[in-house]
């Protein structure tokens, strides 16, 4: 079998034994005669499926009993346009913290519905940091503050969630849910696209405080009011069965590993092997501050700015099994992005492949 090491930001790794159990149980889920793909969403079978993907999550992430969780699609991209539809209601004002590309669409998106400040922004340091929130810079006013918890293009993470007093926290996770134990009482609403740390792409979570929903007007697209989704259990329409039958594997396998404190050692782990050999590097260097360095996206270019010698790298590391280490078309470089799924081999291999390659460019 030829499997890679694939470092790639989304859809990424999903871990083998999810693999090898979604494989054998393809063509006849628990002996209903069928593929998960072909069962009704109405049936008893998905209905297990769905609960118990909806329970392993509120046991892993130690969600509170005052917060829903929805099964969505769209993608996180469409919830730059729901979160605003839903709770920019009250005083039609929203503070966001910029810091990088995603921020810059989640802002965009929520400009369409009401008034929109950026607080923050390390847009002048090309991204490479996250800014300092002080709680005096939040509007007590805002319908919520909007945080892009991890910048999976840029690399940078929140390590402190603000503190905004009473107004409520929106944060985009998708690239770092599940990777670390993270307090949900700090949020209002927690949003990721699945296909980065959780399953295939095609499934939204939203992990939402149940006195923001039901405030969208009555104008708001059934399938795009957070309240639809709370009142049918993610099941008014076709939910993405399939992909929630996968994130509901990989929840089971983060918790035979011991749940979220055991992947954050890993994650830490991980990354500081990968960041401790870039730092030594003298081809390679991180543009990104030390303090606010993301355990699942690591950045790094040539130190001299060589471009040639980056795409020498990355070819270089696909014949080797490493794939998909080019950095996003934004930025250049390097980007590895090692994600829970991203065995501890992967990223040695990976230091390794960066001492050999260096050893015969110096
Ligand atoms: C990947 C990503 C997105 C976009 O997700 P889609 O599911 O493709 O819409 C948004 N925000 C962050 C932080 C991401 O990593």
């Amino acid at each position: 079998m030829n499997r890679v090491y694939n470092f790639s930001a989304g859809p990424s790794m999903l871990p083998l034994p999810v693999l090898e159990k979604a494989q054998k149980e393809l063509l006849n889920f628990q002996e209903s005669g069928m593929s998960v793909m072909e069962l009704s969403h109405r049936s008893s079978f998905f209905t297990n499926i769905i609960t118990e993907a909806e329970s392993l999550l509120r046991q892993l992430m130690s969600i509170p009993d005052n917060y829903k969780v929805l099964f969505l699609q769209g993608g996180a991209s469409q919830q730059f346009a729901m979160v605003p539809m839903n709770l920019l209601i009250k005083n039609k004002k929203a503070d966001f913290v910029h810091t990088g590309s995603w921020s810059k669409k989640a802002i965009a998106e929520a400009k369409k519905f009401g008034e929109v400040r950026t607080i923050a922004s390390s847009e002048d340091e090309n991204f490479s940091c996250i800014p300092k929130v002080h709680s005096s810079l939040i509007d007590q006013e805002a319908d919520y503050l909007h945080i892009t918890m991890n910048n999976t293009i840029e690399g940078t993470v929140f390590q402190d969630i603000p503190d905004a007093g009473s107004v409520p926290i929106v944060t985009d996770m998708s690239s770092n849910i599940l990777s670390e134990e993270i307090d949900v009482s700090k949020f209002g609403l927690i949003y990721a696209g699945a296909q980065k740390n959780i399953g295939p792409a095609g499934l939204t979570v939203v992990i939402i405080r149940e006195d923001l929903i039901g405030h969208a007007p009555s104008q708001t697209p059934t399938m795009l009011n957070y309240e639809t989704h709370r009142d049918s259990g993610s099941l008014y329409n076709t939910p993405p069965t399939f992909a929630i039958y996968m994130a509901k594997l990989v929840f089971e396998w983060i918790q035979d590993l011991g749940g979220l404190k055991v992947m954050e050692k890993m994650n830490r782990e991980k990354a500081a092997l990968l960041y401790q050999c870039i730092d030594e590097s003298i081809l390679f260097t991180s543009p990104v501050a030390p303090e606010d360095r993301s355990l699942m996206n690591i950045p790094f270019v040539a130190a001299n700015g060589d471009k040639d010698l980056e795409a020498k790298f990355i070819n270089e590391a696909k014949k080797e099994g490493l794939e998909t280490l080019k950095g996003h078309r934004s930025v250049g470089g390097m980007r590895a992005s090692i994600y829970n799924a991203m065995p501890k081999e992967g990223v040695e291999k990976l230091v390794a492949f960066i001492r050999k390659f260096e050893q015969e460019h110096i």
